[in-house]
């Protein structure tokens, strides 16, 4: 596997999670292991949820041409402490 990534819009080596030329953000989910859990983090209503996780399935689907659609589905996996989901309220700085 390749160290580097390039990025699908415009080719450019990608180092984080944006693209330094074109700006196109990048989300590389093969870095999820089915037997390594970790963290992801994202807006739910008026909170800011981090859950840990594995990567349960990934279903590709083109039955409905106009709209071929990408499901990703992670399976919560408990911290040491019993904890499966931090939730934060009024932090976020969301954008305009
Ligand atoms: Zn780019």
């Amino acid at each position: 596997m390749k160290d580097r990534l390039n990025c699908p819009n415009c080719g450019a080596p990608i180092e984080g999670t944006e693209c330094p030329y074109c700006g196109t953000v990048f989300h590389d989910f093969a870095t999820f292991a089915p037997d390594k859990p970790t963290y992801i983090r994202t807006i739910w209503h008026d909170s800011i949820i981090t859950a840990r996780v594995i990567l349960k399935s990934a279903t590709v689907e083109f039955k409905y041409f106009e709209n071929p659609s990408i499901e990703f589905e992670f399976m919560a996996v408990p911290d040491d402490d019993g904890t499966i989901i931090k939730q934060e309220k009024g932090e976020i700085d969301e954008p305009d």
